[in-house]
């Protein structure tokens, strides 16, 4: 199952039990669970960057 990885942004694999997510391309490594925590992270940090900065 493909997964996008967090550091590259290459197609990161997930293993079948979905537990443990894998890029061979930058080497990252991580729990399914620590993933998700990590891409939301990332979620939240750009929509914090197109929020347009309106002074009220
Ligand atoms: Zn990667």
């Amino acid at each position: 199952m493909d997964a996008k990885c967090p550091k590259c942004s290459n197609v990161a694999s997930l293993n079948e039990n979905m537990t443990i997510v894998t890029c061979h391309h930058c080497g990252f490594k991580s729990t399914y669970d620590k993933y998700i925590e990590i891409m939301t992270e990332i979620a939240t940090t750009l929509s914090y960057d197109y929020v347009p900065n309106n002074p009220l």
